[in-house]
């Protein structure tokens, strides 16, 4: 995976600041993965201390992920997949999920930090329908332009296209992201489906845990997170049909079995919906 430097217990990529925290970086932390610094476990940790059960945000919103490409490379037939802010290598990618189902699934992963290029280019791309571009998703233009990415994707077909927990990363102006939604929704062609996973502020006696974890992140060393109410997260549908059961708490987007306990303040500070463009 290139050229890497020793720093401390782990092999930093060359070009990467191990003294900075990355999104991607605090993701793998809050899923239990190897693949972070100790600033970013501190972010981590941070928010554990505001909300005990903060891995759940992360864990409701690969569950979503899973069930929700399941349902699109199954019933829906989808069989390309573009994936925004991949992340880093973890369990059950999507290509795994998808290709499980249909073989001949294509997925494009894209994402912009150093290290998920390094490790993504030598583990996401197992084979020659998965592939991964470095880009920046919240340019369209780039990406709707990429060559590389139109070389495996084909956009006259449907095709999946995911905003899985990156939307609220965007550290710019609070409307922007519905604008970036409208940009690609608008170059999707006719049948395709969108996938979106967000912070939520759930508007309800949580409402004021959901801020405190945003306080905790936008003043972290990542600097990023912002929690948005269902009004504002059905803005970046761009009025798009939603699928059964709607735009719910990730955890409620069909889970697997049925449940047996009440959900947890943090399960209720994180939404996803599934809709499709007619
Ligand atoms: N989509 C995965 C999931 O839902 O499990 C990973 C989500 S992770 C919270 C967000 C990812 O988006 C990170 O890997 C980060 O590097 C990436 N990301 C953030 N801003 C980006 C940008 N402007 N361009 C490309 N990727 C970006």
């Amino acid at each position: 995976a290139g050229a890497t430097v020793d720093h401390s217990d782990r092999k930093v990529p060359v070009g990467v600041d191990p003294t900075r925290a990355s999104i991607a970086r605090v993701y793998d932390a809050f899923l239990g993965g190897k693949d972070n610094y100790e600033i970013d476990r501190q972010v981590f940790q941070s928010v554990q201390k505001v909300a005990p059960e903060a891995q759940e945000l992360a864990l409701e919103n690969r569950g979503f992920l899973i069930r929700a490409c399941r349902f699109l490379a199954g019933q829906a037939g989808i069989s390309q997949f573009l994936d925004c802010g991949s992340g880093l290598p973890t369990a059950e990618n999507i290509h795994q999920v998808v290709q499980r189902i249909n073989p001949d699934a294509r997925v494009v992963y894209i994402d912009n930090d150093p290290v998920v290029l390094a490790h993504g280019r030598a583990l996401l791309e197992e084979n020659d329908r998965t592939h991964f571009v470095s880009a920046d998703i919240f340019h369209p233009e780039e990406i709707l332009e990429n060559q590389e990415i139109r070389q495996y994707l084909d956009f006259s077909e449907p095709l999946a296209f995911l905003q899985l927990g990156t939307l609220h990363h965007y550290d710019g102006p609070r409307e922007r992201p519905a604008r970036i939604m409208r940009e690609y929704v608008d170059a999707l062609p006719s049948g395709s489906y969108i996938a979106i996973s967000h912070f939520l502020d759930p508007e309800n006696e949580h409402s004021e845990l959901a801020r405190r974890m945003e306080h905790v992140f936008l003043h972290s060393p990542m600097g990023s997170g912002t929690f948005r109410t269902r009004a504002e997260l059905l803005e970046l549908f761009c009025g798009l049909e939603l699928v059964d059961p709607g735009l719910t708490f990730c955890a409620e987007w069909w889970p697997d079995g049925p449940r047996t306990r009440p959900l947890s303040p943090v399960q209720q500070s994180i939404a996803g919906g599934v809709a499709r463009k007619p």
